[in-house]
C-alpha cells in the first residue's frame, strides 16, 4: 500500500472535519503511539490558528528534546466557521473565541508576536519584536490576509451600519452583520451577495450566507419585498460542476437572482452602490443590504520572503508546496500547512486535518533521515447551509471527486438534517478535539 492509499483508507474509517461525531473523537486519526524521536531540531512554526495548534500538539507528542516555538499575536483563537452561525443571529459572537494559549501544550513556546521577516536562506525568522529565530524546520500556517483595502470605499467600521455586512471579518462584525441583514429581511430591497475572484477560504460561506438570508425572509413573511442576487465571480457557482449545478438549481427554486462573471471592486456606502467589473466593464448595482467578501492573499510577510509561487497565483503569493506533501518546492526543511498553502484546493479547517498528519509525518521522517509516506489528496468539506435546520454535506479532492464520509448514509446533494447538526453541533468538538492533535 502506498502513502496515498494509505491516507484515503483512513479517511474512509474515519470522519472528514464537517462530517465529524463522537466518533471522530473516538477513532480519530491521532499521532501514532510509536517511540518518540530523540532530537535537538529546532521547530518553528508560524501561526496558532487551526493549522499551527494543531501541529504542534502533535509535534510535542512525537519528538522528544526538541525546540519547538510558535509565533502568533493574537491572543485570541478564532473558530471560524461559527461566524456563518454567528451572522445568521444562532450565536453570540463569543461562540468562536477562546484564548490562544489555552490550547497549547506543555513543550511548546509561545512568542505572542508576529513574524516581521521570513529569510529561508539563512534560516531565520525575525519577530516584530525585533528577536530572530533560527530555525532547523520551518512550518508556515499563518492562515491568510483578507483585503478590505482593495475595496475602495469599504472599510471594517461601515460594518452593521447602512446595509453593509461582513461575516468574514471577525466574531464581533459577523454579529453586527445579523443586524444588518436582519434589518434588511424585515424591512425588504435589495441584496447583493459575491464572492472574491481570488482564492477564498470556505468558498462556501458566501452562498451559504445567500441562501440564510433568504430563508429568514421567507419565514418573516417578507420574501416578496425582498429582492436576493447572488452574483458570481465566473462562470460557475462552486468549482465542482456537479454542486454548481445543483445549486443552479436551488436558486432557482428560491427565487435567487444571479449573474457571472460579477466581481465587486467598489463600494459607495453613501448611495449604497457597489461597483462590479464584468466583462462589460464596471456595473454598478444598488443595494439595500451587502455582504462584502474581501478579496484573500497570503500575509504581507510571507509575500516578501521569496517562499510564494513566482508563477502561479502571483497577485496572491500562496507558498509553493508540493501539493502531496506539502513541503516546500525550493526549501525541505520548510513546509506549509493550512490557508496558505498554494495547492488548488484545500482552505478550510477540514482540509487542515487532513494536512496536518502529512507535515508531521514528513517533518518527522526527515528528522529520523527517513523519507515520509503520506501524501495530502486536496481533501475539503463544505456544510452548505441552504436554510435553518437543513445543509449539504459537501466533501470533495483534488480531482473534484465528491468523497462522502457516509457514502450510502448522507447524500451529498441532498438538503439534510443531518448535515446541519454537522455544522451546528458536532463541527466545534470535531474541530476542538483536532487542536488539541486528537483527531
Ligand atoms: C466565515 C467562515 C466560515 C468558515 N466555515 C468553515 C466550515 O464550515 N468548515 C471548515 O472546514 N472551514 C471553514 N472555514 C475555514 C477555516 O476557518 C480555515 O480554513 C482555517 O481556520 C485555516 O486554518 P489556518 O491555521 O491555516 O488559518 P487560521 O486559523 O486563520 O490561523 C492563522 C493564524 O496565523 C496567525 N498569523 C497571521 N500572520 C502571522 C504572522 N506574520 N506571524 C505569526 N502568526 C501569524 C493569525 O493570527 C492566526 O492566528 C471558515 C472560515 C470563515 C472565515
Amino acid at each position: 500500500m502506498n502513502g496515498f492509499d494509505g491516507v484515503v483508507s483512513s479517511r474512509r474509517g474515519f470522519l472528514g472535519l464537517a462530517g465529524g461525531s463522537a466518533a471522530l473523537l473516538a477513532l480519530g486519526s491521532a499521532p501514532a503511539q510509536a517511540a518518540r524521536v530523540k532530537t535537538a531540531a529546532r521547530v518553528v512554526i508560524l501561526g496558532a490558528g487551526a493549522a499551527g495548534t494543531a501541529l504542534a500538539n502533535r509535534l510535542v507528542t512525537r519528538l522528544e528534546g526538541a525546540e519547538i516555538t510558535l509565533l502568533d499575536a493574537r491572543k485570541q483563537h478564532l473558530y471560524q466557521p461559527g461566524f456563518t452561525l454567528i451572522a445568521a443571529g444562532l450565536k453570540p459572537a463569543g461562540y468562536s473565541v477562546s484564548a490562544t494559549k489555552d490550547w497549547l501544550p506543555q513543550g511548546v513556546t509561545l512568542i505572542e508576536e508576529a513574524a516581521a521577516g521570513i529569510d529561508p536562506v539563512a534560516k531565520t525568522v525575525t519577530s516584530t519584536g525585533g528577536t530572530v529565530l533560527g530555525y532547523d524546520f520551518l512550518v508556515v500556517a499563518t492562515g491568510l490576509k483578507l483585503d478590505y483595502d482593495a475595496i475602495p470605499g469599504m472599510s471594517l467600521d461601515l460594518i452593521g451600519s447602512d446595509g453593509v455586512g461582513s461575516v468574514y471579518a471577525g466574531p464581533e462584525h459577523a454579529a453586527k452583520t445579523w443586524e444588518a441583514m436582519d434589518k434588511f429581511t424585515s424591512e425588504g430591497g435589495v441584496g447583493l451577495f459575491s464572492r472574491p475572484a481570488t482564492e477564498m477560504k470556505c468558498a462556501g460561506a458566501p452562498l451559504k450566507y445567500t441562501f440564510l438570508t433568504d430563508d429568514y425572509a421567507v419565514r418573516k413573511g417578507t420574501r416578496d419585498k425582498v429582492e436576493i442576487k447572488y452574483l458570481a465571480h465566473n462562470k460557475a457557482f462552486f468549482s465542482v460542476p456537479i454542486v454548481s449545478e445543483k445549486l443552479r438549481m436551488l436558486f432557482g427554486e428560491r427565487r435567487i437572482q444571479t449573474a457571472f462573471d460579477h466581481v465587486l471592486i467598489a463600494l459607495d456606502p453613501g448611495r449604497r452602490i457597489a461597483t462590479f467589473q464584468t466583462p462589460e466593464g464596471p456595473k454598478e448595482e444598488g443595494y439595500d443590504f451587502i455582504n462584502v467578501i474581501p478579496p484573500m492573499r497570503a500575509p504581507d510577510v510571507v509575500r516578501a520572503s521569496g517562499l510564494s509561487w513566482a508563477d502561479k497565483w502571483t497577485d496572491q503569493g500562496w507558498i509553493e508546496v508540493d501539493k502531496g506533501t506539502l513541503r516546500h518546492a525550493r526549501f525541505p526543511e520548510v513546509f506549509g500547512l493550512g490557508d496558505i498553502c498554494g495547492v488548488p484546493k484545500g482552505k478550510t479547517a477540514a482540509s487542515v486535518k487532513w494536512m496536518v498528519p502529512v507535515v508531521e509525518d514528513h517533518l518527522v521522517a526527515q528528522i529520523e533521515g527517513k523519507e515520509g509516506t503520506q501524501v495530502y489528496n486536496g481533501y475539503t468539506s463544505c456544510p452548505l447551509i441552504t436554510r435553518i435546520g437543513k445543509a449539504m454535506l459537501v466533501e470533495f479532492d483534488y480531482n473534484d471527486n465528491l468523497t462522502p464520509s457516509f457514502p450510502g448514509v448522507i447524500a451529498p446533494l441532498e438538503e439534510l438534517w443531518i448535515s446541519w447538526l454537522m455544522k451546528e453541533i458536532a463541527l466545534k468538538p470535531t474541530y476542538n478535539a483536532m487542536l488539541r492533535g486528537k483527531a
